[in-house]
């Protein structure tokens, strides 16, 4: 199974980051993404210096929408250059955020337009975050991103059927995180039960939203066994299934790309 969604260069993994990659590897864990937003530019090598040093990884490069109010045209063309690297996968985590607007809205806008252009030129993916923000982030997809016909990964899908079907239709894979297994997110689940085959992933987000029975708990990539249970047993699919079909949708959208 591929964790599509993590941040293991959280301090929170400070102590024990070594452990908590051993312990995902023993669970089935045979690859991670690692989400090089970190603290925000001028720093866009969180991610990457993971893949660096544990052959477990690979890496994405992105300015987070909490953080486009700190990058400029500098951190835009180091993070293009970045794209050139053999182990970044995709551009991201990129996108609005309208619940926290640590940014202000228009440059979170700006920053993520900015980047679409960026994945577009090198032809990579990218790694959407959305938060109460679902027309805005699909209109802007619409505008600067869907005629490139690269897709890209909707990260700890929140939407219901609804958003699940516009996102597909504009090429993306719906990744699913520990959200899907709380009791209240009746939505998502609906959305999880009729997503198709081929554009389903399954992440933690690590450290945050543990999955229950975790939830409150710092998350860990080990932890996706219990997501990626809940996913199966939603959509009536084995265990095993659920794994390789998320694992070949992966390679799909991101290795042979
Ligand atoms: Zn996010
Ligand atoms: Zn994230």
């Amino acid at each position: 199974m591929i964790d599509s969604h993590c941040h293991l260069d959280s301090a929170e993994f400070n102590e024990d980051r070594d452990a908590v990659i051993e312990r995902a590897i023993a669970a089935g864990v045979t690859h991670m993404l690692a989400i090089g937003t970190g603290d925000g530019p001028p720093d866009l090598e969180a991610g990457l210096r993971l893949a660096d040093k544990y052959s477990a990884f690979y890496a994405t490069v992105g300015i987070h929408p909490h953080d486009a109010a700190k990058a400029g045209p500098d951190d835009f063309k180091r993070l293009a250059d970045l794209l050139a690297h053999p182990k970044v996968l995709a551009v991201g985590e990129i996108g609005l955020d309208y619940h926290y607007d640590f940014s202000p809205r228009e440059i979170q806008k700006s920053a993520f337009i900015q980047q679409m252009e960026i994945a577009a030129a090198a032809g990579k993916p990218i790694v959407i975050h959305t938060r109460e923000a679902w027309d805005d982030t699909l209109a802007l997809i619409e505008q600067h991103w869907a005629s490139h016909g690269i897709g890209g990964i909707m990260h700890c899908f929140s939407g219901g059927p609804a958003e699940a079907s516009r996102a597909v239709d504009l090429g993306f894979y719906l990744s699913f995180g520990g959200l899907v297994t709380f009791p209240k997110t009746l939505v998502v689940q609906e959305a999880a039960k009729s997503a198709p085959r081929d554009r389903i992933l399954v992440e933690t987000d690590a450290p945050y939203l543990a999955p229950v029975p975790k939830r409150g708990k710092r998350n860990e990539p080990a932890l996706i066994v219990h997501t990626a249970r809940k996913l199966a047993e939603l959509r009536g699919e084995s265990y095993e299934e659920l794994c390789d079909v998320t694992s070949e949708n992966f390679h799909r959208l991101l290795l042979l790309n």
